[in-house]
């Protein structure tokens, strides 16, 4: 009998051998712990594949055999359906002669020769947590640390590598037995999901005052009662610390506000879901897509007229900055009877964000009434990322949790570089190959606690990705923390790169441009080669060098960052270059407000050039503007004055102002002193600010269009790369976008790394390259 059956088995095995199909796959990107194996071993199943995957040096492996139909669909749906976290770089598929395989298992993986891999973002909450969080009969219904191995923590957690949970901070909790269980069983969703927990063995949550006194009860059902009171409460999140209030209570708010030192710098807001997002901000398809992607960023959004979230959330703004729930607890907060609370980032003014819970007690014990703690510590602080939509696609303002440390990818290798970045709004970049690592967004470096947050994210960045730099760049302020440090290196290559020529460096790597293209470089404040401050910059610009072709004229900038705080400075300045001394005398606003006395003595230093460096940047002149139409004479944030000179533009004006480009001169210089005497005279008219700030930012496209032209009859080049914080006035990228294009240009702007200085860092690490490994 036996002999009998076993030559059947071998008949059919052949029959079935003769219809089947064998194929080696292999794939690389981020594919390994974000759940990639289980997916593939359940897949496998769906369609009867047989064989084996493991997790190599490069990513991952796959041998599968099937029936050729099954086979095929397997493959076709292994991109269509792979994991969320998972970015699959490479995809080959090598057919093979079938070996007859019985079974399709997970096998041990390969001793990596090249230890380097990828690592994940943290992940917003999937659908499948998020049903079992509310799921009565679920032993993690209302756990706030709930994830598998598609969602949950990453970055902010890992330690070390190889990623590992004896790695993480979840190395204190021991997994239970079901905990366990679902760890070691490759069909289940959380196979290897490092951060798994339940409430039996893993992180819990505590409610403490500001005496330190542990609140009895339930912390989420406590903390929702105190919200609706109108407390504040520091939570703790999954990169740092939020002060959250309830959106709606004014007063809550206002006392926010007033305790954080925070003048009118916008709150971001937390919905509970898409439909109360609808209640607060106009919301695209693609704004949409974006606030539920999983990196699930702040989207600014146009702000709705009828919203009844507290007008002290965003004053003096038609956007707000909006979030949807990203962890468990989140979740939970925001499942009960308040539906958008204020998320704002558990800092005072423009401190760090407190990450850790000792020191969020020490720092905003006099913001917060009540701390939302949790035991599972943030290794690695992350704020919030900050985008929002333009040309239908992501534009990235702060790029931060959710991307970091994914890479940018590069269309060619590059050595081991360290970019240090700018001073504001600092991230650092360490080239390996063809990835770029950005940082996440480490703060403005000007006191000691960002620096050493600082200096600590480039240590654990060289560690996670093994990079030993060969060279160091840094921007070329001498007084830049980032670029002392950079100079403090022993025995490495060092090179400054020029603040602009970054910029647009920085574009081009992204677009993966190569060659000369003209750079339009448009910010408040970078270090010129000739010692003054440049920020109009055009530029001819390649990933190596750079040339100066045009610029804004040059104007005195009195008290130097006194400046940069007081706009209404610069509207004196740009008055008394179009008027004289007979600027004092116009009958305009902004005379009303001046103090006389302040401005001669501001003029005397103009004249014997104390302390009022030349500067040529286009963010001065929006300052200037906002100050001169009675929008904004001094500041409390970086870019105020400019922000709400667009938000009060009208859309629909036409008309432009007069302007000079001296042509004849080199570089060419752009002289906007005609448009001052026309505002001034529209001003006398009576024309609405509102009116004239449409015709300011037309008139500063215009500028752009004229002098691309320009360089364009010269220097045969067509392409046009915009960058520079300026370029996140997103009526004027739209104007500055269109009229080039209508014009002939190919034009390229930031999508994946910010346009203001935050993305600074990858094109010091491409234009060192060039330089010094080229
Ligand atoms: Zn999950
Ligand atoms: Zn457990």
């Amino acid at each position: 009998m036996g002999e009998v059956e076993t030559v059947i088995e071998v008949v059919l095995k052949q029959c079935y051998k003769s219809s089947m199909k064998r194929a080696a796959i292999e794939i690389t990107g981020i594919v390994q712990g974000i759940g990639f194996r289980p997916f593939i071993f359940n897949l496998a199943k769906n369609y009867l594949v047989r064989g084996w995957i493991l997790n190599n040096g490069k990513g991952v492996l796959i041998d599968a055999e099937s029936e050729n139909g099954n086979l095929d669909r397997f493959i076709q749906d292994i991109p269509k359906l792979a994991p969320p976290l998972a970015r699959i770089e490479s995809f080959d598929v090598k057919y093979l002669e079938p070996l007859g395989y019985g079974t399709f298992e997970i096998r041990k993986s390969e001793e990596a020769q090249e230890k380097f891999t990828l690592i994940s973002p943290d992940v917003a909450t999937c659908d499948q947590c998020l049903s079992e969080l509310f799921l009565p009969q679920n032993f993690r219904y209302r756990y706030p640390f709930i994830n598998c191995t598609l969602c949950g923590p990453r970055f902010t957690i890992i330690q070390d590598i190889p990623y590992d949970r004896h790695k993480t901070t979840m190395a204190p909790f021991a997994m239970c037995p079901i905990c366990q269980k679902e760890y070691e069983n490759p069909s289940d969703r959380r196979f290897h999901a490092q951060p798994n927990a339940c409430p039996a063995c893993g992180p819990s949550l505590c409610l403490k005052d500001r005496e330190g006194r542990e609140a009895p009860g339930d912390p989420i059902v406590n903390t929702l009662d105190l919200l609706a009171k109108g407390r504040i409460v520091a939570i703790k999140g999954l990169g740092g610390f939020h002060l959250a209030c309830d959106a709606k209570n004014q007063e809550a708010v206002s006392s926010l506000r007033s305790r954080k030192f925070r003048e009118d710098k916008p709150f971001a807001v937390m919905c509970q879901d898409i439909v109360e997002v609808k209640k607060h901000g106009e919301v695209s398809e693609e704004e949409e897509k974006l606030l539920l992607s999983v990196e699930r960023p702040i989207v600014i959004l146009r702000k709705s007229k009828d919203s009844p979230i507290a007008r002290a959330i965003a004053p003096y703004q038609d956007t707000l900055g909006v979030m949807l729930p990203y962890s468990p607890l989140h979740h939970l907060l925001l499942n009960g009877p308040l539906k958008t609370l204020v998320m704002t980032s558990g800092n005072v003014s423009d401190e760090p964000i407190s990450y850790k819970n000792d020191e969020a007690f020490r720092r905003l014990s006099k913001i917060a009434d009540v701390f939302l703690f949790h035991n599972r510590e943030i290794h690695m602080r992350s704020d919030d990322s900050v985008t929002r939509i333009f040309d239908g696609k992501p534009y990235i303002l702060r790029r931060s949790r959710g991307y970091v440390p994914f890479p940018i990818k590069l269309s060619f290798p590059l050595e081991m570089i360290l970019a240090c970045g700018g001073e504001l709004k600092n991230t650092f970049c360490l080239t390996r190959g063809q990835y770029a690592f950005i940082s996440h967004h480490i703060g403005d470096l000007e006191n000691l606690e960002t620096l050493t947050s600082f200096e600590e994210g480039i240590e654990h960045f060289k560690r996670l990705f093994y990079i030993e730099p060969r060279a160091v760049t840094y921007d070329l302020h001498p007084d830049y923390l980032s670029t002392q440090y950079a100079l403090s290196i022993p025995n490495i290559p060092k090179i400054g790169v020029q603040h602009h020529h970054a910029h647009i460096v920085s574009a081009m790597a992204e677009n993966g441009v190569e060659g000369d293209v003209i750079g339009v470089a448009l910010d408040g404040t970078g270090f010129g080669l000739d010692g003054t401050i440049w920020g109009g910059e055009f530029i001819r610009a390649n990933l190596r060098d750079f040339d100066r072709l045009a610029h804004l004229r040059k104007v005195p900038m009195p008290g130097g960052s006194m400046a940069i705080k007081e706009p209404w400075r610069m509207a004196m300045v740009y008055l008394s270059e179009a008027f004289g001394d007979e600027a004092t005398k116009l009958k305009v606003d902004p005379m009303k407000r001046i103090d006389f006395q302040r401005w001669d003595i501001l003029k005397r230093a103009i004249k014997r050039k104390v302390n009022t460096p030349l500067t040529s940047s286009m963010g001065r002149l929006f300052d200037a503007i906002s100050s001169l139409l009675s929008v904004r004479d001094e500041v409390h944030y970086e870019g105020q004055a400019a922000i709400e000179l667009e938000m009060i533009a009208d859309h629909e004006v036409e008309e432009e102002y007069r302007f000079h480009i001296h042509r004849d001169e080199m570089p060419m210089v752009i002289d906007p002193t005609e448009m001052i005497r026309g505002m001034v005279r529209d001003l006398i008219d009576r024309v609405p600010a509102s009116k004239i700030s449409g015709k300011f930012h037309r008139t500063i496209s215009r500028m752009v269009i004229e002098t691309c032209e320009a360089i364009r009859s010269k220097e045969k080049s067509s392409r046009v790369v915009l960058s520079g914080g300026v370029f996140q006035n997103i009526f004027l990228l739209s104007l500055v976008t269109e009229s080039l294009k209508r014009s002939g240009f190919e034009v390229y702007t930031h999508h994946l790394v910010p346009a203001n200085d935050g993305g600074i860092s990858l094109g010091q690490a491409v234009v060192a390259h060039m330089r010094l490994f080229n």
